[in-house]
């Protein structure tokens, strides 16, 4: 059964760049795009602002009639109420945010969000419409200790409780010793545990489902090496960081088609 997954490019900017920024970067990232014919049905490109930028990407975005998605890099467990410094995914929604990312290895380990946070994220994201982008991934220790697919599934199948197929997901496999250091995994790392999430997606929810949901590479991704993950059945895009901040780089990275002419 074949089915299309439309490869999707995803920048998460982490905490750079401001609200005035953010104008200037989603514009130059849309001309640069559009100086190159990128054509988006052969990748989806969004972008993923700190939450003060939203505002401000959601206008020029809506104004200009951009084809770029964005979303959020968190979003709290809960809707309303006394919880100091926390976003609802209500406000995102009213951004018209179509994602979020939840669970990226920097909130698990710095700020110590559990497995049971991340999956009650997920349950709020799909309360308000927005589609989770689920990180998931292994430590060097982890790696060592247990190969790599053993925690990425493990927190994946975590995350998934009580989660509603149909509402929509995109799973990123980050494998935290490859994120910021400059060492990529292999694309045949890559992968073995892209391929070993769609198993748990289809056990989880279906096989349909798990055809149909798209499952991205993170971690030192850049233009020289995007096209050698997106070769791989299973790797559907990529979370992005330090590139994404780079205009031409990330432009480069979500052409990657024609660029080396994969
Ligand atoms: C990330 O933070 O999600 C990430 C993949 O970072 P980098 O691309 O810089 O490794």
């Amino acid at each position: 059964m074949a089915v299309k997954r439309t490869p999707f490019i995803a920048g998460n900017w982490k905490m750079n760049l401001d609200h005035l920024q953010s104008i200037a970067f989603v514009q130059k990232l849309a001309w640069s795009l559009s100086d190159a014919r990128h054509d988006f049905a052969d990748a989806e490109v969004a972008v993923f602002p700190p939450f003060t930028d939203l505002r401000s990407v959601q206008t020029l975005i809506s104004a200009d009639s951009l084809p770029i998605s964005y979303g959020a890099q968190d979003v709290s467990a809960h809707d309303s109420g006394a919880y100091t410094g926390e976003i609802s995914g209500a406000f995102l929604a009213a951004l018209d945010c179509r994602y979020v990312i939840i669970g990226h290895s920097e909130r698990r380990t710095l700020h110590g969000e559990s497995d049971d946070e991340v999956n009650a994220k997920v349950l709020a994201a799909h309360r308000h419409g927005l589609i989770p982008v689920l990180c998931v991934g292994e430590t060097a220790e982890d790696l060592e200790a247990h190969g790599p697919s053993a925690v990425p599934v493990a927190q994946l199948r975590a995350a998934l409780e009580g989660v509603d197929g149909s509402k929509g997901l995109v799973v990123a496999y980050e494998p935290v010793w490859a994120i910021g250091s400059g060492q990529a995994a292999t694309p045949a790392q890559a992968e073995q545990v892209a391929a070993a999430l769609r198993g748990v997606l289809a056990e989880v929810f279906s096989e349909e489902t798990a055809q149909a949901t798209r499952v991205l590479y993170g971690g030192s991704v850049k233009a020289a090496n995007i096209a050698s993950f997106l070769r791989e059945p299973n790797v559907d895009g990529a979370l992005v960081g330090g590139a994404s901040l780079d205009i031409d780089e990330f432009s480069s990275i979500a052409r990657f088609k024609k660029h080396v002419g994969a």
